[in-house]
């Protein structure tokens, strides 16, 4: 069985980056039927866990995804982990170092003076004396002293590592007796029977690390998939300032979870040139070997684009639904369908929609200065009088075609061009020249708010 994970640190969010990766473990544990566990790494700060994992669920939550089991605290393990560094003790694969804060700076400098890596010399490995008073030793894993260390992964390839140039004897246990962070996360790996790990490839360097534990350990080592980081345009790691990072703040910009998951799971992985994946489909296609080796660029008019496309495609229903949370309340609404008809394809999230709609719905308090310069001119409000007079007189107005039809009656009666009635008429209903059609405005508003809005601009702008 697949057993994947999402191992965040507690920051108190979820940011985007972490999500691409919660998404990518939770689709290839969905689709092989296996488990997706939500695991905490709050070894050094966890004082807000709680909360940061509530935030987790939260986002998931609205995104429709889900974790398996119970939420796992790495600061809860203290126990599970100390057992097995007493093992490693036991067993001779690990050691007590009793060098002191001095003498591991006075090396580091002597190898720093030779042009030499900074390391650990190794010189309790094999200490049979007795030790120095009076200092509370670390404990070190035996890591193998030279040799290549293979991870084979599922994006890379196999990357070798030459043990002399990345290993030496790491600590696994401070002074204090706290574990380490390269210790827990592998003892976490194996004994939540995580056999698949995919997550950024800034810990492609922690891996040869953990997989010397696993080893000491006889466990198991897991299929690794290390994922390409998401860079901004400029080609550097995605910073706070190009974009939102908490995911949550995507909800209030009006992003559906469709689609913020289309362009996350685009981000870093492709299947042909689809672009359009539904929940479904992207746990059809989703494997981590396909995932690409390169960085991948946060586009955020590609999110624009893919948002537009999932409005556009929605069920009026969920859209009214959806709208609510940006104080637009349709429920009663007698023309709600073509009101959304009308808009879905012009808003690029439902929180733009939602203002377009109310822009719309309410009057024009201010009559854009260029667009009354271009459209009330010469002859245009007598235009807008007959425009009235002839509305008036019509019975039966509902859908937009109905007002349409005023609409053309009046331009074949005065001999006009559209533009003529369609310019001032749009200020005079929105206050500007922008705006969905005019029939469809008119049918929403309904005759007697088109007629006070038709006398309004008239009045505040003779
Ligand atoms: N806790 C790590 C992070 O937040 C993830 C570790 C892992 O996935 O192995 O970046």
């Amino acid at each position: 069985m697949v057993v994947t994970r999402f191992a965040p640190s507690p920051t108190g969010y979820l940011h985007i980056g972490g999500l691409r990766t919660a998404l990518l473990c939770y689709l290839w544990a969905r689709k092989n039927e296996g488990k997706f566990i939500l695991r905490i790494e709050d070894t050094d700060q966890s004082r807000n866990s709680v909360e940061a994992a509530e935030a987790i669920v939260q986002a998931f939550k609205w995104l429709g995804l889900s974790h398996d089991g119970e939420i796992e605290y790495q600061s809860q393990r203290t126990n599970i982990y100390k057992r097995y560094i007493q093992k490693l003790l036991d067993e001779g694969k690990a050691y007590h170092c009793y060098m002191s804060k001095d003498e591991l700076t006075a090396l580091r400098e002597e190898q720093m003076a030779k042009k030499e890596r900074t390391m650990y010399d190794g010189r309790y490995r094999d200490f049979t004396g007795t030790p120095p008073e009076g200092v509370e030793p670390v404990v070190r894993i035996k890591a193998p002293l030279e040799g290549t260390i293979t991870v084979k992964d599922g994006v890379k390839g196999d990357v070798v590592f030459d043990v002399k140039d990345i290993l030496d004897d790491f600590i696994i246990a401070r002074a204090d007796g706290s574990p380490t962070y390269n210790f827990v996360v592998a003892i976490d790996d194996a004994l939540m029977g995580i056999n698949v790990v995919i997550r950024g490839d800034d810990h492609l360097s922690n891996t040869p690390k953990q997989m010397i534990v696993y080893e000491a350990l006889g466990f198991d080592i897991p299929q690794f998939n290390h994922v390409p980081m998401i860079h901004n345009k400029e080609g550097k790691k995605l910073s706070k300032r190009d974009g939102a990072t908490d995911v949550m703040a995507y909800k209030e910009m009006g992003y559906t979870p469709e689609a913020l998951l289309n362009f996350l799971v685009r981000l870093g992985w492709s299947h042909g040139d689809q672009e359009i994946f539904s929940m479904e489909e992207m746990m059809e296609h989703f494997d981590p070997k396909d995932i690409n080796r390169s960085a991948s660029i946060y586009n955020a008019e590609k999110l624009d684009w893919l948002s537009a496309h999932y409005i556009k495609n929605m069920s009026n229903t969920k859209l009214a639904e959806l709208l609510e949370d940006f104080g637009l309340v349709l429920s009663s609404h007698d023309k709600r369908e073509i009101l959304l008809d009308s808009f879905k394809d012009r808003a690029k999230t439902l929180k733009e929609m939602a203002e377009l709609i109310s822009e719309v719905l309410t009057s024009p308090v201010v009559y854009e200065e260029k667009a009354v310069v271009k459209g009330f001119k010469g002859d245009a409000f007598e235009i807008l009088e007959a425009f009235a007079e002839k509305l008036k007189s019509s019975e039966n107005l509902h859908l937009p075609v109905d007002y349409h039809h005023v609409m053309e009656e009046l331009v074949a009666e005065k001999e006009i061009g559209f533009g003529k009635i369609g310019q001032p008429l749009r200020i005079a209903l929105m206050g500007k020249l922008s705006g969905p059609g005019l029939d469809a405005v008119m049918s929403i508003i309904g005759k007697e708010e088109t007629l006070s809005r038709i006398e309004s601009a008239i009045k505040a702008n003779s």
